[in-house]
């Protein structure tokens, strides 16, 4: 696995692939900049090197050139957290392009407008792709969040590069976290997996009990299971043709000795709103017109437990409706859980959409080990695949 450190850049041009898709507010301000600190490290190493750095980026889902989509938007909040001037150029290939590529200076940045105003970066294009490759001498992916995607820029420029690629540090990082978590982990190991669907979470489940030792299965995915073996679970979320399923998991589960652990009880709400009238009950026992919102008080206390005996620690998927404050406490008490773990020794990795979102916002991002910057991504390597965007620069 080659890395920033295995090149020389000095008087080198960096191609980077970078994840600059980042939230704007109707102004188009950057509201939350978390994937442009994430980039840092890398462009610092190149510039430091005495190299400079041509960095690629898509933005959104635009259809052709619109300018709400433009990533100049973005150019003071990438300065900002460079603390140094950014160049832009409103296109990605062509001409102007070539020209203020070729003007580059050693310890400079230029930012290529977004790569999706050509609908041949998704299609992963290999004439647009070469013209990318002409941009640098050698090529960084540190886009973790499209690795996923076999696009131009995260896959197809690589084989223009031969021996001149490498993962930039944010993409090493990723790999080297999931890799502890699936491959060299320290037992007990544990996966928390929540949030709203089995449906979404199937393939990820089937590829981690080989890797596991405790399970636990919570949020609204808990209810198919608990439904499937014959619990009452009232008006709660439940995937009735995945039932079949839940049971077929607990008995893999049970073959590979892996201690499955699902809420006992929950928080049941008699409407699915922040001032909903609440109670506790058994999770195989809520009355009908009632819905499971968030893990109850003995489970918080089993999982605290859990987490505390285990070593490593993947967690996916937040415990309850977390969006809503009274039904965030499950979630708010596993963070607690993971942190003290984490303390005493434990690698704690976080990943996959909203339980960064859960982490960020009850202030949990700095007390985890890691907390992944890929949501899509991160979810089909725990499905065990390899990534077109990994596997082109290990080729
Ligand atoms: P996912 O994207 O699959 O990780 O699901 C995250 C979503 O699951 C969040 O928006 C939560 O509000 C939701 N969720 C978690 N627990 C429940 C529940 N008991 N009932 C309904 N939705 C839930």
């Amino acid at each position: 696995m080659k890395i920033v450190k295995d090149f020389n850049f000095k008087n080198k041009k960096a191609i980077i692939r970078v994840d600059f898709n980042v939230p704007l507010n109707a102004n188009f301000e950057v509201t939350d900049a978390t994937r442009i600190q994430a980039a840092k490290p890398t462009i610092t190493e190149i510039l430091a090197q005495g190299g400079s750095c041509v960095l690629m980026s898509h933005l959104g889902r635009p259809k052709g050139f619109q300018e709400a989509f433009s990533l100049r938007h973005i150019v003071k909040s990438i300065e900002a957290i460079m603390g140094c001037n950014v160049k832009f150029i409103e296109d990605c290939i062509g001409e102007k392009v070539e020209a203020a590529v070729a003007n580059l200076q050693a310890g400079e940045i230029l930012l290529l407008e977004n790569l999706r105003f050509y609908e041949e970066e998704k299609k992963g294009a290999v004439a647009f792709a070469e013209k990318l490759s002409k941009f640098g001498d050698i090529y960084v992916n540190d886009a973790f969040g499209t690795a996923h995607r076999a696009h131009a820029s995260t896959t197809i420029i690589a084989q223009f590069f031969e021996n001149n690629k490498c993962f930039g540090n944010l993409l090493a990082r990723e790999i080297e976290s999931i890799d502890k978590v699936l491959n060299n982990s320290e037992k007990p190991v544990l996966a928390i997996l929540g949030g709203a669907k089995v449906s979404s979470k199937i393939t990820v489940i089937e590829n981690i009990l080989d890797k596991v030792d405790h399970l636990i299965i919570g949020g609204g995915m808990s209810f198919t299971f608990i439904k499937a073996q014959g619990g009452k679970i009232g008006n709660s979320i439940c995937e009735d043709d995945k039932m079949e399923l839940a049971l077929d998991i607990l008995k893999q589960a049970k073959e590979k000795n892996v201690q499955i652990h699902i809420p006992v009880d929950v928080i049941a709400a008699d409407d699915f709103s922040n001032d909903a009238n609440i109670k506790i009950c058994d999770i195989d026992a809520i009355p009908d017109g009632w819905e499971g919102v968030d893990a109850g008080p003995k489970s918080r206390e089993i999982f605290d437990t859990v987490v505390n005996t285990c070593k490593t620690i993947l967690w996916n998927g937040p415990l309850g409706v977390f969006e809503m404050e009274s039904f965030a406490g499950g979630t708010i008490a596993l963070g607690h859980a993971i942190d003290t773990a984490t303390k005493n020794g434990a690698f704690s990795l976080v990943g996959g959409g909203d339980s960064v979102a859960a982490v960020k916002q009850f202030g949990f991002a700095e007390k985890v080990s890691y907390v992944s910057t890929g949501g899509g991504a991160m979810l089909e390597m725990l499905e065990g695949k390899t990534l077109p965007g990994i596997e082109a620069i290990m080729k």
